[in-house]
């Protein structure tokens, strides 16, 4: 692509114009990330040894340990902003990233929010559950050692709000999900990352950030404890290999998924958001967002060895 070009995603609510430079080149995003590395992290063995595990997974290197969040912005007992968190602390080890650890490990992680997902939508009033992640300093991390967050609310954001009523619409229009729709014209585009029987991944057509990379199953499934195990293992398989697609040009990340519990018919995925490129003033002031990257591009780089 030689000229930028404005690309909408109406049903995200998304307007973005992709304008490729040729100084933005994976080797040349390489940052340094400013996460602190305290000298007694709170996150390793030894220190979670004094807090109480709200569940744990496997033993040893294996280890993935679930633990209350210090400093939560939402509540069980604050009914002005009510909700749930949680911190995954997916290795004992201090200096791995999530990319440096084996699928078999992935696959646990995922099987560590499958239950959490089950748990926390039992707790009375819970609407919607966020699982994500912070990678690097740019994506908000402030500690280094690997770990995800649950956060959980007792009311549904209002831009999810507005995307589940654009997706029934399409689907009113169409007499189809618009995500099973997405992923089979992406999974033979040039946006393809990587598509089997299982799942699919792509660089969506109006990427809001350099590398976006989306993940999903192929079957129509509301959430991700509707995974099957063989599903799962083929989702934690393509993880690891955009992770260390992303490690390798060294950039923070933020991943997320999401599952709003007052509707049981979405269609969920994995949004992968690198966060190498700061918004500026077009993105604060119009919300039209410049990419610099463009999707095709994005997936050239991930399908590449
Ligand atoms: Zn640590
Ligand atoms: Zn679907």
């Amino acid at each position: 692509m030689r000229q930028a070009e404005l690309r909408i995603d109406s049903v995200h609510d998304r307007a973005v114009i992709i304008s490729p430079r040729r100084s933005n080149r994976p080797h040349d995003v390489a940052e340094t990330t400013t996460a602190i590395h305290p000298p007694e992290c709170p996150f390793c063995p030894q220190a979670l040894k004094k807090l109480p595990a709200i569940y744990h997974l496997g033993r040893g290197e294996r280890a993935i340990q679930v633990i209350k969040n210090s400093f939560p912005a939402v509540s069980l007992n604050n009914p002005r902003a009510y909700g749930y968190q949680e911190v995954i602390i997916e290795t004992p080890k201090h200096d791995l990233e999530l990319g440096e650890l084996p699928v078999a490990q992935l696959d646990r992680l995922l099987k560590v929010y499958q239950h959490r997902t089950l748990a926390i939508g039992r707790l009375k009033k819970i609407e919607y559950i966020l699982i994500f992640k912070n990678h690097g300093g740019k994506a908000g991390a402030s500690l280094i050692h690997a770990h995800s967050q649950i956060f959980a609310t007792g009311f549904v954001p209002p831009h999810i709000i507005l995307k589940l009523k654009n997706v029934r619409a399409y689907k009113i229009e169409h007499g189809a999900c618009y995500y099973c729709d997405t992923l089979k014209k992406e999974g033979r585009s040039p946006r393809k990352i990587l598509t089997n029987r299982y799942v699919t991944a792509f660089a969506p057509y109006a990427s809001s950030y350099p590398y976006e990379a989306w993940l999903m199953p192929n079957r129509h499934l509301d959430n991700l404890t509707r995974l099957n195990p063989t599903e799962r293992q083929a989702f934690a398989q393509a993880l690891h290999k955009i992770l260390k697609k992303l490690n390798s040009i060294r950039v923070s990340y933020n991943f997320y998924l999401h599952q709003t519990l007052t509707d049981k018919d979405e269609h969920f995925y994995l949004r992968i958001s690198p966060r190498e490129q700061t918004w500026g003033g077009v993105e604060v002031g119009s919300r039209l967002i410049i990419n610099s990257v463009a999707p095709e591009d994005a997936a050239r780089f991930y399908r590449s060895k």
